[in-house]
């Protein structure tokens, strides 16, 4: 999951069972939960059994997501962010001028770490009209 990719990026190694049961037992009765099952709320609280914060920023043009989500990478917070539609969650770690670094757990072992070109980012995380895109950055509690 991606909130796994998130702890790892500093050196917190939770097994992906663990996470998936500390989020079960956070449930949440909003309608916000997608396919693969947490909701922002059930990570939010996840994410504090663990001593971290997963804050919540919401740009609302492609040029301010830019900005905010490579501050946030700079300053070396993972941000997970919710794709398609709000179905699956993913985590950007790394961010150049041209590309960002998703670590997608969807995806194979050796494929799990995913270049993505802003462009296709912003797409990807569009929602709803005019489009708004949902930060999700991992701070230190
Ligand atoms: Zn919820």
């Amino acid at each position: 999951m991606a909130l796994y990719h998130a702890l790892r990026c500093y050196g917190e190694l939770a097994q992906p069972r663990e996470l998936l049961a500390l989020s079960e037992f956070a449930n949440c009765e909003c309608e916000g939960a997608p396919k693969d099952g947490r909701c922002e709320h059930q990570l939010q609280r996840t994410a504090a059994e663990l001593g971290f914060r997963l804050e919540h920023w919401v740009s609302d043009s492609p040029a301010d997501l830019y900005t905010t989500l490579r501050r946030f990478l700079t300053d070396r917070a993972p941000v997970l962010v919710c794709v398609e539609h709000g179905a699956h969650w993913v985590c950007a770690v790394r961010a150049t001028s041209r590309n960002v670094w998703i670590a997608d757990s969807s995806r194979d072992q050796e494929e799990v770490l995913q270049r993505w070109t802003w462009r296709e980012l912003a797409v990807a995380l569009a929602y709803g009209l005019p489009a708004r895109f949902d930060l999700y950055p991992l701070m230190v509690e």
